[in-house]
């Protein structure tokens, strides 16, 4: 007999902490992406997640941060184009669900494994916590696990800096489905195609644009806060003077280039070049000022820009409404996650009062009838 092939479900989870308003690094990093995903209608469940719980991990002491920032999050995920009828939007701490999964994957990770997490040492190092590092923080690439596998989730759209958990996530799956039987899924990584935007680094050229290394051009910034920081960016040093050869790689202008522009960009607001390669040549060959390059930048940024904040605007009159965006997809999530739990808890035999046969066999056991 011919065995009928179970379609697999293609499911999205991914997310973002509530630590400051998005940027352009999460546009280009993940957050596009997303749009892209979603209205491509090849998805059967997408989730994007407010990962508040984990913002709490290293922001324990400021609370009113993260209530702050959840609706920052929300409204830049609305304007750009994240659609409630289509993806699913939750607030991590209200799925009780992922903290108990969270407690049970805990098992089936070492302390030294969470160690060696590239991401996470960075991390810790960033935040100055060399000597007190908080349990929570240092186990959050396990509620990370918990929160993908929650959804059963096949795809995880993030930049590079997020490939140790998904690895982390693959593990966790790994071993509970060889000990307790296949009921977790494991992701994988979707990673953006074009190598600028796996981790954009900041206006100060730092390595990753980050909200807490504050070199940031914001999705939600006025016009004029993005020329400013546009103007002001980290270019090639050693480009003194206009004539001077410049370098385009590591330059962070160029990689903002990279990232952003496209031949029609030339075309509307630079027709002297027909692509970024001709702009590039002519830079490395000298005879190009960095203002004309940024004033360039400036005007592809605005133009990728201008419909979020537009859109912004719009969802700003009805916070009310955005609010119970978020509870409707927090409640439908709960209930995709509770699905889940049921399954790990059975497969890990902690569901007792579930469980007939358990009660019927020690019945018997003990000589009831
Ligand atoms: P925090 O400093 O609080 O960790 P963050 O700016 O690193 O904030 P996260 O919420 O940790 O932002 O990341 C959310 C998503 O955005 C992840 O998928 C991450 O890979 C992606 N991302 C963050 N920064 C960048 C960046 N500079 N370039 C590309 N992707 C990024
Ligand atoms: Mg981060």
């Amino acid at each position: 007999m011919e065995k009928t092939e179970k379609k697999e479900r293609k499911i999205i989870l991914t997310g973002d902490r509530p630590t400051g308003r998005l940027h352009v690094g999460h546009y280009v990093g993940s957050l596009k992406r997303r749009v892209e995903l979603q209205n491509s209608g090849e998805y059967d469940d997408i989730f994007i997640m407010i990962a508040d719980a984990q913002a709490l991990t290293d922001n324990a002491d400021n609370p009113e941060k993260v209530r702050q920032n959840i609706i920052e999050v929300a409204l830049d995920y609305l304007s750009c184009g994240l659609d409630p009828e289509k993806s699913t939007l939750l607030i991590q701490s209200q799925i009780p669900e992922l903290t108990e999964l969270t407690f049970y994957y805990m098992n089936l990770v070492t302390v030294s494994r969470l160690q060696r997490n590239p991401t996470v040492k960075n991390e810790i190092k960033l935040r100055n916590f060399e000597t007190s590092i908080p349990v929570g923080f240092f186990a959050y690439p396990i509620s990370q696990a918990a929160d993908i596998t929650a959804f059963k989730a096949t795809t995880v759209p993030v930049g590079e800096d997020q490939l140790p958990m998904i690895e982390q996530t693959r593990e966790i799956v790994r071993s509970f489905n060889h000990i307790y039987g296949e009921v977790l899924v494991e992701p994988d990584v979707l990673l953006p195609d074009n190598q600028a935007c796996m981790r954009l680094p900041g206006i100060d050229g730092k390595a990753k644009m980050s909200k807490s290394l504050n070199n940031c051009i914001y999705l939600s910034d006025t016009e004029e806060d993005v020329r400013k920081k546009i103007m002001s960016m980290f270019t090639d040093p050693n480009h003194l003077r206009v004539e001077d050869p410049g370098q385009t790689e590591g330059n962070p202008v160029f990689i903002y280039l990279d990232a952003f522009c496209r031949d029609e960009h030339f075309a509307q607001f630079w027709p002297d070049y027909k692509n970024l390669d001709e702009l590039k040549a002519h830079y490395t060959r000298g005879g190009l000022g960095d203002v004309k390059v940024k004033k360039f930048l400036n005007q592809v940024i605005q133009s990728e820009l201008a419909p979020i904040r537009a859109r912004r605007k719009e969802y700003e009159k009805n916070i009310p409404e955005v609010y119970r965006i978020l509870q409707e997809g927090s409640r439908r999530a709960e209930k995709v996650a509770a699905q889940t739990l049921a399954e790990v808890k059975a497969a890990m035999k902690i569901n007792y009062f579930d469980d007939q046969e358990l009660i019927q066999s020690q019945a018997r056991r003990f000589g009831e009838n």
